[in-house]
């Protein structure tokens, strides 16, 4: 049977790794989180003190960058360590953005990510997912909701996991206000919705309602349901 490829793109915050990972469960497909990958080659970066983008181009043919599925969800391994946590310490969030506007970054990440969706039935989040890797995908979700909620969540998603974070919402708002910025400004593949996605603002949904939602649209557009 053909892989089917469910994309869901949206800005920080708008619950799209939450809900594409249920989506992926309930399908039976592969949940694949993509920004995980721009933000492995964000920490190689970090680790190898690099100072210019020929540093980090050059830097880039001895990354192997994998995401396998564990009891705990998906990991994310970089030349064979187990870095699932560490890229989402602050310092790798700050940069990410200015690592993932590098040409040959986005190549290398979308050659991953295409080869990926070769292997099997996926949802694959992140930005460029549904104009770019995947165009060709059978359904294409773009996620969206108001900045308030957004940072909202991202502050309780903070202090469940780090019950020492000192972050205060308009510190958050602000970090994805300019995170959104810059993802949607660059000029390789900025952050926008693919002209055939459905839009679904979250701002009023719960994270059931949201899978619910795309399962439906899943079933009636791939399985004539
Ligand atoms: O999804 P997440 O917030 O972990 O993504 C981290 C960053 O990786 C984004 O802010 C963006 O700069 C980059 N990214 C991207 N293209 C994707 C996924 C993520 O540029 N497909």
């Amino acid at each position: 049977m053909e892989a089917i490829i469910i994309t869901i793109d949206g800005p920080a915050g708008s619950g799209k790794s939450t809900t594409a990972k249920i989506v992926a469960e309930l399908l039976g497909y592969i949940y694949v989180d993509s920004g995980a990958m721009y933000r492995a080659v964000t920490l190689a970066t970090i680790r190898n003190k690099c100072e210019t983008i020929q540093q980090i181009v050059h830097l880039l043919n001895s990354l192997h960058i994998e995401l396998k599925m564990s009891p705990f969800g998906q990991r994310t391994f970089l030349n064979g360590e187990d870095i699932s946590e560490e890229i989402r310490e602050p310092i790798i969030t700050a940069k990410v953005s200015f690592i993932s506007s590098i040409k040959e970054v986005r190549t290398a990440m979308v050659d991953l990510q295409r080869k990926i969706g070769a292997q099997s039935s996926i949802v694959m989040d992140g930005r460029d997912i549904g104009t770019v890797v995947f165009p060709h995908a059978q359904l294409k979700i773009y996620m969206n909701a108001s900045i308030q909620e957004r940072a909202k969540r991202r502050l309780n998603q903070m202090k469940s996991k780090y019950s020492e974070s000192t972050s205060d919402i308009s510190e958050i708002t602000e970090q994805i206000t300019h995170r959104d910025y810059a993802d949607s400004h660059r000029e390789i593949d900025p952050l926008k919705a693919a002209e055939d996605a459905i839009i679904l603002d979250t701002t009023v949904m719960t994270i059931q309602e949201q899978c619910e939602f795309i399962v439906k649209k899943a079933k009636q557009l791939i399985y004539n349901e």
